[in-house]
């Protein structure tokens, strides 16, 4: 068995050392092998290209895949997954909050005969803010999705060969890996692990790309937002004839019509303030659409480092 651990990194310098250190430590322990250590560099501007590549040069387990420029989180952990060659990889975050040394736990499930062996953290050491609004994103995207999305499962996960393949064949460029990999389907189980702190630097996610992802994350998935326009639709239209009925009774039996200009002002705004939002409910899958139809490939690849002795080259996959 050989196992392939899948990382991306942004400007993961403080980390570098470290991760390399206990990953390789992990990989000795593994029995097998070759193993490998993918890291995929999303377009750094700090010395994390230069630790890794000096890394890989010393070690030929370690291949390092430098992107063109940043493409993103997702986009760089797929290129790590379209690189690794192992028949079982780990896919895990450069910034040790998932820690390595809980792989072998993985790998033990993999060994019971499970394909997707996904991680559920336990403990989440961020600001209580950010867990509500996590726990908030993960529930609703269960909730809407077409698939059963085990929630709280972040990208941390061991995959088989034959998921890796499915993920690696899947077309679509927005890539929300933890639904395509629930998706994928096959033999599936978790596993808690307590998730750490990060280690070092700053979360290279911002408000906003964390909202980008959540968002991701509904709309790939689901098109209940689409049909809740409909349902909403139909209520309009129910309660406008139920109105309309009672203007006609008022009229002829109580002889009066009814009145109310704040009434229609506020129904007016708020139907209109609803059709608005509906309408950018459709933009968002409109958008979505217009970036699957340009046929964009999710990254580039700038280029491949790996020892000239690697045993596990394999022509570079771009
Ligand atoms: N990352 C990346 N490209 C990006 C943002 C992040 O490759 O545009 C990497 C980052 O280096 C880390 C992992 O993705 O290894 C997770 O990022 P981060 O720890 O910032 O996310 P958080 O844990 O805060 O959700
Ligand atoms: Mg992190």
């Amino acid at each position: 068995m050989r196992l392939s651990v899948a990382v991306p990194l942004y400007n993961e310098e403080a980390n570098v050392p470290e991760l390399l250190r206990r990953v390789a430590a992990v990989l000795d322990a593994v029995p097998g092998g070759p193993h490998e250590l993918v890291c995929v560099d999303d377009g750094s501007s700090d010395r994390t290209v230069e630790l890794v590549s000096a890394a890989a040069a010393a070690d030929p387990r370690i291949t390092l895949v430098v992107l063109s420029r940043n493409f993103g989180h997702q986009a760089a952990l797929s290129a790590a997954l379209q690189h690794a060659t192992g028949d079982v990889v780990v896919m895990m975050d450069g910034d040790l909050q998932d820690p390595p040394e809980a792989i072998p736990r993985l790998l033990e499930q993999y060994h019971r005969g499970y394909d997707v062996v996904y991680v559920t953290r336990v403990q989440r050491k961020e600001p209580w803010h950010l867990r509500l609004a996590y726990r908030l994103a993960y529930r609703l995207i269960a909730r809407l999705s077409s698939i059963d999305v085990p929630v709280d499962a972040g990208d941390f996960s061991l995959m088989s060969r034959r998921v890796v393949d499915v993920l690696n064949g899947l077309p679509e460029r927005q890539r929300y890996l933890r639904g395509l990999r629930s998706w994928a389907g096959f033999r599936q189980t978790g596993i808690e692990v307590e998730r750490d702190a990060r280690r070092a630097g700053t979360s290279k996610y911002t408000f906003s790309k964390l909202l980008q992802l959540a968002i991701d994350g509904m709309l790939t998935f689901s098109a209940v937002p689409l049909r809740a326009a409909a349902a909403t639709g139909a209520l309009a239209v129910v309660a406008s004839l139920l109105f309309a009925a009672y203007s006609v009774y008022v009229r002829l039996v109580v002889g009066h019509s009814p009145e109310g200009f704040t009434a229609l002002i506020v129904a007016l705004t708020f139907l209109s303030g609803v059709q608005l939002l509906f309408l950018g409910v459709i933009g968002e899958y409109l958008g979505r659409i217009f970036n699957e139809v340009k046929d964009r490939p999710a990254y580039v690849v700038e280029r491949v480092v790996r020892s000239p002795d690697g045993s596990s080259v394999r022509p570079p996959v771009s």
